[in-house]
């Protein structure tokens, strides 16, 4: 059987791993079919393209793009995309603008908490366009503030904590419009990370089909089985395909490469669908 994992970060957004790296460590892993999807960033596409095809994988262009519904954060992951689509990328480009704002904001609330220089910190870890709260949080950790990157979100980036900035992030529709106008298929990203009631999560899950979305990542690394089990189900009341994905960010995390249950036999994977 093929192995998949079609959500995975490089150095283009918060991974550490460049593109070529990553596929290198992909095809050591014996993933099959990988996509790249790297947050409200196209750029390392190319590069993991090149890497791919000398590494014998698959690779499915996409992208992650930050999403907010009802003031709540979604991700939205796109699959299959042309990553040269103008429409797309320039709906990246203004989610960038936005979070180079929101860093200097964070800054200034961290600083409010005692926190030295958290701009240039973040900034020391930032490899390419995207300045992301995940380097905020390796800052915090390297300093000594906390002693983990979960610790770095639940107390000083999280909603309700001293470095939580309101965000309008892309519109639902904008994201899966731009997805779908640049030829690819809408995915819900790690469904059990929102934090919302059953009747918002229905709520969301109908605008998200209304929109076009045809996905959902019913395996992602950390799920149980109770989660996968509630997944599956969200995937057959809404008649979503089934996706599955890593959301590698690092070595040596309990997220790996292609490292990911069986999807529920009775749903349909969305590579049978698209055929990759
Ligand atoms: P941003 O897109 O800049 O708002 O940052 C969100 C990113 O932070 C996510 O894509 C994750 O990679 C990362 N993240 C969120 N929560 C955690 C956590 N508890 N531990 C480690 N990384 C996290
Ligand atoms: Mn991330
Ligand atoms: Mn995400
Ligand atoms: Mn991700």
């Amino acid at each position: 059987m093929k192995v998949y994992d079609l959500h995975t970060h490089s150095t283009t957004s918060d991974g550490v791993l460049e593109p070529s790296v990553l596929l290198a460590r992909a095809s050591a892993k014996g993933v099959d079919t990988l996509a790249l999807t790297d947050h409200d960033s196209v750029d390392g596409i190319t590069e993991a393209r090149m890497a791919a095809a000398a590494e014998g994988i698959q690779l499915i262009s996409g992208v992650e793009i930050s999403v907010s519904w009802h003031g709540h954060l979604f991700h939205i992951v796109g699959l299959g995309i042309d990553e040269s689509n103008g429409t797309l990328l320039e709906g990246l480009e203004g989610l960038r603008q936005r979070r180079d704002e929101r860093a200097v904001q964070l800054a200034r609330q961290l600083e409010e908490e005692g926190v030295p220089n958290p701009l240039a910190g973040a900034r020391s870890y930032q490899t390419t366009k995207i300045l992301s709260r995940t380097h905020f949080a390796r800052y915090l950790v390297k300093i000594g503030v906390v002693d983990s990157l979960d610790a770095a979100f639940n107390l000083y980036l999280n909603p309700g904590t001293p470095g939580h900035v309101p965000m309008q992030w892309a519109t639902l529709a904008d994201a899966v419009g731009w997805i779908k106008g640049a030829g690819g298929e809408a995915v819900i990203a790690h469904p059990a990370r929102y934090r919302i009631s059953g009747i918002h999560w229905n709520r969301f899950v109908g605008e998200f089909a209304a929109c076009g979305g045809i996905g959902i990542e019913v395996v992602c690394s950390n799920l149980d089985n109770f989660e996968i089990r509630r997944f599956a189900q969200t995937a057959r009341d809404f008649s979503l395909l089934a996706s599955k994905g890593s959301d590698f960010h690092s070595p040596n995390s309990s997220r790996e490469l292609g490292v990911l249950a069986p999807l529920p036999a009775d749903l349909t994977p969305i590579w049978h669908e698209r055929a990759w």
